[in-house]
């Protein structure tokens, strides 16, 4: 049984292959040529993850996720390409170009939506935790080992009450003596199951909000691997639950003082999601258009009908409309121009604009499209993840609405 199930996987991964393989760079995405934009630096880094998507991620992906296993086997591979800790500079940091740190996110997505989740909860959430709030001697100690991968992060804001209005997260940090005492619940908190350390949101005895970090193995915390999703199945959500959990005085991130500390970590990470809305997209549109060249109905291939070439062109301009959003933002970003509406803007779009790609392509490829072997499902699917995650649809589009109007529409 065991036997048959593995043999399965390895005609379905070399189907994966072969479909990829087809897929050559002259009927790529890049259309508009934005390839001369980049520096060599940061081709190098894109062709580096591509290459590692190809090669170890797309073949095993299908199968962990169908398994709701997380690929801890890629974890050290990860680890080898040198780009955990995206734009963060210093402490054993890459410290990549804000192009390079998205086109890392849009590679990754491009190969699997549940290990880029994992990145992105680790290099981003995590690392920028710590990297934007930390102390000197936080960052001296955490910000080395988890860029090796040697450290797991986590980062845990949401609970069972509070989503949308994180902001209004009751999760308690009272002050005694030389430590703080942490009680509460968390909620899908990625990667939290298993690090080493976990960025915990609480509210002080001023009602403050502050990010403490929760080594692994204290008393008091325990995590749940939430199961049953439809949507980024490898990689691991937990509930949290905080009893009475006693970290020393110094493990408050230095300097997390209030929620809008917190949003300066999710905005930063929010310009990720952007990118990485543009990978599932293009995913999708490339097993789309692999797939009509190669299936032929009514005596020639679909790619041939008006219908078909209108909606790859429809899909293809989506892409490349994503393509310059993420470009530009990530200029506003180098600048230090770019404000927390244009980073929610462009989640907002591209999240959207990426879920009706992935929707298109699920439908090209007829009942195909809902087979894992096909690779669109997978992406179909995660997709319902990213466009409710880091602040959904509607929150994206309340933050521009308030820079917009200058009214807050979602204070209590
Ligand atoms: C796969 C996955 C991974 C995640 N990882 C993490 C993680 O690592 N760490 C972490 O802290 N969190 C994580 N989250 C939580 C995520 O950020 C929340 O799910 C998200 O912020 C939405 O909160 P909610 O699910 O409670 O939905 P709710 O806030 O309950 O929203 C439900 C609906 O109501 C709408 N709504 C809410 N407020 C308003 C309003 N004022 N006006 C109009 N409509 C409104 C929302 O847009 C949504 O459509 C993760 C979530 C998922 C699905």
């Amino acid at each position: 049984m065991r036997d048959h199930a593995a043999y399965h996987w390895t005609l379905i991964n070399r189907k994966e292959q072969r479909m990829i393989a087809e897929t050559a760079p002259s009927l790529g995405t890049d259309f508009y040529l934005m390839d001369d934009l980049l520096t060599d630096e940061e081709r190098a880094v894109r062709d580096k993850v591509r290459a590692f998507c190809d090669r170890e991620v797309i073949p095993v992906a299908g199968d962990y996720w169908d398994r709701a296993q997380f690929p801890f086997e890629l974890v050290p591979k990860l680890a080898q390409l040198g780009i955990v800790g995206g734009s963060i500079k210093g402490y054993g940091c890459p410290g990549l170009s804000a192009v390079a740190t998205g086109l890392v996110g849009l590679e990754m997505s491009r190969g699997d939506g549940s290990f880029t989740t994992f990145y992105g909860v680790h290099s981003g959430l995590a690392m920028q935790s710590l990297a934007i709030l930390g102390s000197e001697e936080q960052k001296q100690q955490w910000l080395p080992p988890m860029a090796r991968l040697e450290k797991i992060g986590a980062f845990a804001l949401t609970e069972p009450d509070h989503g949308s209005d994180a902001v209004a997260l009751a999760t308690r940090a009272h002050r005694d003596g030389d430590a703080w005492v942490l009680n509460g619940q968390k909620r899908w908190i990625g990667n939290a199951s298993f690090a080493d350390v976990v960025v915990v949101w609480a509210r002080d005895d001023e009602g403050n909000v502050g990010g403490f970090l929760v080594e692994k193995g204290t008393p008091g915390f325990a995590a749940t691997v939430m199961t049953g999703k439809i949507s980024k199945r490898a990689v691991w959500q937990a509930e949290i639950t905080l009893n009475d959990v006693r970290i020393p005085a110094g493990n408050r991130l230095a300097g997390s003082r209030s929620f809008k500390d917190t949003s300066k970590v999710l905005t930063a990470t929010r310009y990720g999601v952007a990118w990485e809305a543009v990978g599932h997209a293009i995913a999708a549109y490339e097993a789309a258009l692999t797939y009509t060249r190669q299936r032929a109905q009514f005596g020639k291939p679909l790619a041939g009908f008006q219908i078909i070439q209108q909606r790859l062109a429809r899909m293809l301009a989506e892409i490349t409309s994503m393509q310059l959003l993420c470009f530009r933002l990530s200029q506003l970003l180098e600048a230090g121009k770019m404000t927390d509406g244009m980073a929610s803007l462009a989640k907002m779009q591209n999240a959207r604009r990426a879920r009706e790609v992935v929707a298109d392509a699920r439908d090209m490829l007829g009942g195909n499209g809902i087979l894992l072997e096909y690779i669109v499902a997978r992406h179909f699917a995660d997709m319902e993840a990213v466009i409710t995650y880091e602040g959904t649809d509607t929150i994206q589009s309340l933050i521009v609405g308030r820079e917009l109007t200058g009214l807050q529409a979602i204070s209590r």
